[in-house]
């Protein structure tokens, strides 16, 4: 999300390069930033990686469907109330409708008016209100920093690897919460991308070795047959 005084960024999910370059073009040109992705497999890596503002999404995609990547978007809590426009071909009702159940904000038929894309955008990203600020997370004497990506316990600065680190802000944004393997994944890789939900334990293991100093509690919980949560004692 984008810092207080930062241009608003756009993720442009299309596979037509041609229709991409001018969307850019265009949004450069009214002071957005711009991301890029052109098949619905990357907008999900795009999105996980960096949290865009607005997403204009484009209906038929290589990969995964633009309705499918809206669904997914629509699930995951980090980015449940993201703003979604749909680009599309199709001028049916019909699709309009589903487009709109499942979830886009806005549906934009093609062929458009550049200016009439543009005022949408404007409009949705004023209704959607300002980007909440990156915050410090926190839980017990755990602190994490979205801004400067810095973790500390107990005052004491951790060091963790990238996935330990979306690990932990993930836990960090619903604590107590317990997650199954399979949601965990999903959060941290999208659900295109096949990871062995065993390898979550891993990164569990490498969270916990960083995290537990000396004699500190461990609040990374294990619920048997069930997943992880980030909790202060074992139930
Ligand atoms: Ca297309």
């Amino acid at each position: 999300m984008t810092p207080v005084g930062a241009r608003p960024l756009v993720l442009v999910v299309e596979d037509e390069p041609a229709l991409a370059t001018l969307l850019r073009y265009n949004l450069e040109k009214e002071g957005f930033a711009v991301d890029e992705a052109a098949d619905g497999g990357e907008a999900l890596r795009r999105l996980a990686e960096q949290p865009p503002d607005l997403v204009l999404l484009d209906w038929m995609l290589p990969t995964l469907s633009g309705l499918e990547v809206c669904r997914q978007i629509r699930r995951k809590p980090e980015t449940r109330s993201l703003p979604v426009i749909m680009l599309t071909a199709r001028a049916d009702a019909q699709d309009m409708v589903r487009g709109l159940n499942i979830g886009a904000d806005d549906y934009v038929t093609k062929p458009f008016a550049m200016a009439t894309l543009l005022a949408r955008v404007r409009a949705l990203l004023r209704r959607a209100g300002p980007a909440p600020a990156k915050e410090t997370l926190s839980f017990a004497d755990i602190a994490l920093d979205q801004e400067t990506h810095r973790v500390s316990r107990g005052g004491r600065a951790v060091a963790l690897g990238p996935t330990e680190y979306r690990l932990l802000e993930f836990f960090l944004r619903h604590p107590r919460r317990v997650f199954s393997r399979e949601e965990i994944l999903d959060s941290l890789w999208g659900a295109t991308i096949h990871v062995e939900p065993r390898t979550i334990d891993v990164h569990i293991r490498r969270l916990r070795k960083a995290l537990n100093g000396e004699g500190e509690a461990d609040f990374v919980r294990t619920v048997r047959a069930a997943g992880y949560a980030l909790d202060t004692e074992e139930p």
